[in-house]
């Protein structure tokens, strides 16, 4: 189904403001109005709750999580950057595997299974298109989901 994904971010972002205002972090929006993408929101709606909750556990308060949306070549860009705490180059190729998780102990403390983005790219790819992740330790992490149109 085509929906406006500009206003279903903002709907994702609505959802998630509670948290991240209790931790301090802010979150927010870049987006031209009405693009629209063939988007099952129920499952996509899995893919960026688990996207900006990773991004505010691993953030620090006083720091900013954005979300942006264009068009670029023919496909949806949607991307969630944060100014976190990064991952190690080494486990970048390993991210998206099941129950891989990159600091054992800190990670369980936090409750996480390690599925999360396994999940993500596996609801992606079902829509046809591709995800990627690029990362500065102690500056932050960008996801990149591409989506044809
Ligand atoms: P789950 O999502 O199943 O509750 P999880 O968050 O630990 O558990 P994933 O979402 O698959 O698992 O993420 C895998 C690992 O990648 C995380 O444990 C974390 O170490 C790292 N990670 C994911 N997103 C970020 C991020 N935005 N910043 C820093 N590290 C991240
Ligand atoms: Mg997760």
């Amino acid at each position: 189904k085509t929906i406006d994904a500009s206003a279903f971010l903002q709907r994702m972002i609505a959802k998630l403001q509670p948290s991240y205002e209790q931790k301090h972090v802010t979150l927010s929006l870049q987006s031209a109005n009405s693009l629209y993408a063939a988007i099952d929101e129920e499952r996509f709606e899995q893919v960026m709750m688990n996207l900006l909750n990773n991004a505010l556990a691993h953030s620090e308060p006083h720091s900013r999580t954005t979300v942006t949306a264009a068009v670029e070549q023919q496909a949806l860009l949607i991307q969630v950057q944060d100014e976190g705490e990064g991952i190690p180059a080494g486990d970048i190729p390993h991210v998206f595997e099941r129950f891989y998780r990159v600091d054992k102990s800190r990670t369980r403390a936090k409750g996480g299974s390690g599925l999360g983005l396994a999940i993500v790219k596996e609801i992606v790819e079902l829509h046809g298109g591709s995800i990627a992740v690029r990362s500065s330790p102690g500056k932050g992490t960008v996801f990149t989901i591409q989506l044809p149109l």
